[in-house]
């Protein structure tokens, strides 16, 4: 088996993994850093991003207001001291990106532009057009290439995690060129692999977003937390899942039913006017929008379509100038993927699955609980989001929480001696046999990827979607066992070693069949309503027993469900109130 040793292995080329990259090539220049993604970097989904990054930056903001959105929108499941720690070190990180070239928008007196956005009372939404994520991958990625300190392994697929001594020292990964697995030995390893909407059937991400390092953690021992929220965006294009960003509320437009009436009015959200007014209305938190949403459907106030039931998303009354100024993005997809300019037209939209807040268990330094494994952005729960994460602290999270990461694992690696090579390297030899075994040699299976994934997504879509009960679940949970054991018998067509995406489709299946046992056990244990999870048998949150994490082990049968506490330092449980 060949092997490399590297001081500290990061494990996808997102934003958090590249951030997390440069802090070790700038503060640690003396440790070996390699960076291993299944794509190009420049390919990971935050540069799909739209509507920006939030971090307190105007004179009438201040950090404890940028901390109560968090934790009023996270409803009260956030912990907060990951919380303080996140508002206070933001603003210095939009600054340093500012620094290495982010061409953040900016207002015609020269000061950074905020926008506004959801759950959020005051605009501090940093953006770069409605292409944030883009700009920000591009400064991260330029900038993480000046440090010689740092190896790439691009298309590089991890399948297990290597465990020796009680600790994590290394990985096991595929080199898709030539289908080779090598043994990647390291004294930390920080799991920065995105998130894993692609559980879901109508999703925002792309398709690389399969919760590999959630299930990769989750095998090696370490739990799931909080896996059964799930973030619906409220505006989704029918057909594809293609976002519309938030941005396009933030810039002041609004959602219509079908009489062209704004029904969030009728859901808690405040009187449309005046407009546009923060925290209401259209600018309310995302979970409260799409639950919104699936109450007039129910009512049949929505719009039929091709691609199901819409509503409309106007954003006429703009004007082409700012349209084209602050939202050129949007009119770009809607125009090429629903036909429509919305200059002229409304855009069709509908709630779609865009984020996991629920994600690899870590404390407040991204440390989870197996000595040497560390984890950042999207696949980590921090628990900074809670039950439901506001628009816009992601982006920042990957800055914050990627840099926090690379110190906690700089530390770990300075701390400890060099690998048990040979031991570890045991470790890698039986993927390249099982690979071979269960997928490239073998013969006979009759079960194919695409119908397994589809009754997967399926299954998650119909008992643990927006609203969910007891009954629903306990289908999705069945249905899920019984895919895992089909999923034993699946049958590959391709052989070949090079690029076989084939493989790749199949081992990300097998990940995303984990996750998602993880997350409908969680969900039916949940006997509460809390943000983003909606049970209808159970509507009212539930704070006596369930202010609570919920964390996900996995065992040979059903997942094991335990809990632990929330952290409140200084704001306690309270209602949450929008549109006031
Ligand atoms: C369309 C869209 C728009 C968004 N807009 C915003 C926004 O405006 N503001 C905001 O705050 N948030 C936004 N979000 C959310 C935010 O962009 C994501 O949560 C964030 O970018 C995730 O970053 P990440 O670094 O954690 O992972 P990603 O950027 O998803 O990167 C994951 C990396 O892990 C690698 N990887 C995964 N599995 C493996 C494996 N098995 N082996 C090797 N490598 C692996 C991938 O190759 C990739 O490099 C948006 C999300 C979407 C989908």
């Amino acid at each position: 088996m060949e092997s490399h040793e590297h001081d500290v292995l990061i494990i996808g080329g997102g934003g958090a993994g590249l951030r997390a990259a440069i802090e070790l090539g700038e503060s640690y220049p003396q440790l070996r850093i390699a960076v291993l993604s299944k794509v190009y970097p420049m390919r990971s989904h935050t540069v799909a991003a739209e509507g920006g990054a939030a971090a307190v930056t105007k004179a009438n903001d201040s950090l404890d207001r940028h901390a109560y959105d968090t934790v009023s929108g996270s409803d009260w499941l956030g912990d907060q001291d990951v919380i303080e720690v996140f508002v206070k070190e933001a603003p210095g990180e939009m600054v340093r990106l500012e620094h290495w070239g982010c061409p953040w928008s900016r207002e015609p007196d020269g000061h950074v532009a905020v926008r506004p956005f959801g759950g959020m009372q005051i605009e501090r939404t940093w953006f770069a057009a409605d292409k944030t994520g883009f700009h920000m991958l591009h400064t991260l990625y330029q900038t993480a290439l000046k440090f010689t300190s740092i190896k790439w392994y691009d298309e590089y697929f991890v399948t297990k995690i290597l465990v020796e001594d009680g600790r994590c020292q290394g990985v096991a990964a595929i080199e898709m060129l030539t289908g080779q697995v090598y043994a990647l030995l390291a004294r930390s390893v920080i799991l920065c692999t995105g998130g894993a909407g692609r559980l879901f059937p109508f999703t925002t991400n792309g398709a690389i977003k399969t919760g590999d390092g959630m299930a990769l953690a989750y095998r090696a021992g370490v739990p799931l937390k909080d896996m059964e929220f799930v973030q619906y965006h409220p505006t989704g294009l029918p057909g594809t899942g293609i976002l519309i960003t938030e941005a396009a509320r933030g810039e002041g437009g609004i959602l219509v039913n079908k009489d062209g009436y704004r029904y969030l009015q009728d859901y808690g959200l405040g009187p449309p006017d005046p407009w546009p007014r923060l925290r209401a209305m259209e600018l309310g938190p995302r979970d409260r929008l799409s639950q919104a949403f699936a109450h007039e459907d129910a009512k049949g106030r929505t719009i039929p379509g091709p691609y199901g039931t819409v509503v409309h998303l106007d954003v006429r009354h703009l004007g082409e100038a700012k349209i084209n100024k602050k939202l050129p993005f949007v009119r770009e997809l809607a125009t090429n993927y629903a036909g429509i300019d919305p200059v002229r037209e409304p855009i069709p939209v509908r709630p779609v699955v865009h984020y996991m807040m629920g994600g690899v268990d870590t404390n407040i330094n991204a440390a989870t609980v197996l000595p040497g494994l560390f984890a950042a952005g999207e696949c980590a729960c921090l628990s900074l989001n809670g039950s439901n994460r506001l628009g816009s602290n992601s982006l920042t999270e990957l800055l914050v929480f990627g840099r926090r990461a690379a110190r906690a694992a700089a530390q770990f690696a300075l701390g400890h001696q060099r690998v048990a090579s040979e031991a570890v390297k045991l470790q890698a030899q039986p993927e390249q046999q099982r690979i071979a075994s269960n997928f490239i040699r073998k013969q006979g299976g009759t079960e194919r990827i695409a119908t397994v994934r589809q009754e997967m997504t399926k299954a998650l879509e119909s008992g643990a979607g927006i609203y969910r009960t007891e009954e629903s679940l306990r289908k999705t949970c069945s249905t899920i066992a019984r895919l895992k054991e089909r999923f034993q018998n699946i049958q590959l067509d391709d052989r070949s070693v090079s690029f076989n995406t084939e493989l790749m489709s199949a081992l990300e299946l097998e990940f995303m069949l984990d996750v998602a046992q993880a997350l409908a056990h969680s969900a039916l244990r949940r006997t509460e309503s809390r943000g983003s999870h909606q049970r209808t048998d159970y509507p009212a949150r539930d704070d006596k027993n369930f202010l609570k994490h919920s964390l996900a082990f996995r065992t040979d049968g059903e997942p094991r469900i335990e809990y632990k506490d929330v952290v409140i330092t200084r704001w306690p449980p309270g209602e949450r109130v929008y549109g006031k």
